[in-house]
């Protein structure tokens, strides 16, 4: 055990809209948050273009953009941002252990979990093989479409991610072919309708992918096949896109909170707590029906109000130093 360990009153795990959104009302609550980015600062949300439904931007913002704008706005109430990973948890006892890196011992009275969720893959070999080789394979078109401009591309999905990022990639490449495993998309049908009516989007129905070509370095096309007919044939492509869902990031919970089958925080309805006392929820880690930035920021902000009254109802016990209120 390190011989340094912080005692924070409120630990946010996540820098989403969820965790921004807890770290502010945690903030004005005096309860000196402490937020730890993660792997991806700014969560899901850094790899969206255009927000248009978040209610107070007429005109949209990108996604980008408004993680750093919660991040100043928590900032500015005196939360304590700061780069780390959480790697282990500990959450059998009254004080919830959680370590930093494998090495940082925290000691928290309350912690909100606003982990979100990461992009799915296919799982195929040649899927993996490129994308570690990062030479053709990425499930963010708004990360890696630009190096796609004037290029053919494929992508696989049906839901609204992936006629969202077919549609983006459609402004950059010269054709788009989008692979969809069922004969009906699962995207609202506004969405559907605007892939359906891009000239340049080509949608394959009851299309599989088989295997992604290559020249060993780089994509240079996909294998697919028709799943009525098994006949197969390539498609020739530098990008292949992968947006078919997310996984909740809540590996390191398992054993100490409920999870469902696939993975999600079981909170006890309409609340933010989950099975541990002084353990909260918040976000897309808890949330498999709405996943939106708007209804995250909501359940983060009920996530701070649940710990307030937490600490308020058991008396908190560490003494922290005031944060800086600018
Ligand atoms: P979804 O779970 O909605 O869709 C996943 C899609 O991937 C489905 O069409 C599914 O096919 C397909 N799929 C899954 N596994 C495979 C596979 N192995 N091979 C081929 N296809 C596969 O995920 P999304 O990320 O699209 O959306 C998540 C949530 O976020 C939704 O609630 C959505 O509405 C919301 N969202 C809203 C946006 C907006 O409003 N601007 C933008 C993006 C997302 P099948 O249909 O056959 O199961």
């Amino acid at each position: 055990m390190s011989d340094t360990i912080e005692k924070v009153k409120c630990l946010i795990i996540g820098s989403g809209p969820a965790g921004y959104t807890a770290a502010i009302y945690a903030s004005r609550a005096n309860m000196f948050p402490v937020l730890y980015q993660g792997t991806q600062p700014g969560g899901q949300l850094t790899t969206t273009n255009d927000v248009e439904n978040f209610p107070g931007y007429p005109d949209g913002i990108t996604g980008p953009e408004m993680m750093i704008e919660l991040q100043k706005q928590a900032e500015r109430f005196g939360t304590d941002v700061r780069d780390g990973w959480i790697t282990k948890v500990d959450f059998s006892g009254d004080i919830h252990k959680v370590w930093v890196n494998d090495t940082k011992e925290i000691h928290c009275e309350t912690v909100i979990i606003s982990t979100g969720a990461s992009a799915k893959y296919l799982g195929l070999e040649s899927e993996q093989k490129y994308l570690k080789l990062g030479g053709g394979v990425s499930a963010c078109a708004v990360c890696d479409g630009f190096f796609y401009r004037n290029q053919e591309v494929v992508i696989v999905g049906a839901g609204d991610s992936a006629c969202e990022e077919a549609h983006y990639l459609s402004k950059l490449c010269k054709k788009v072919t989008m692979l969809v495993r069922r004969d009906e998309f699962r995207a609202s049908k506004i969405m559907a309708a605007r892939v359906k009516n891009t000239e340049n989007i080509e949608i394959l129905f009851n299309t599989e992918t088989d295997e992604v070509l290559g020249d060993g370095q780089v994509v240079t096309g996909v294998r697919v096949f028709n799943n009525k007919t098994n006949k197969k044939h390539e498609i020739p492509a530098t990008g292949f896109f992968v947006a078919i869902g997310h996984k909740p990031n809540t590996d390191i919970f398992k054993g100490f909170l409920d999870l469902d089958e696939t993975g999600y925080i079981i909170n006890v309805p309409g609340t933010s707590k989950t099975n541990i006392d002084g353990v909260f929820v918040s976000g897309d880690a808890a949330d498999h029906v709405y996943r939106q930035a708007v209804t995250a920021a909501g359940t983060g902000c009920m996530a701070a109000l649940d710990a307030e009254r937490y600490l308020a109802a058991k008396d908190s016990v560490f003494e922290v130093s005031t944060s800086t209120y600018n």
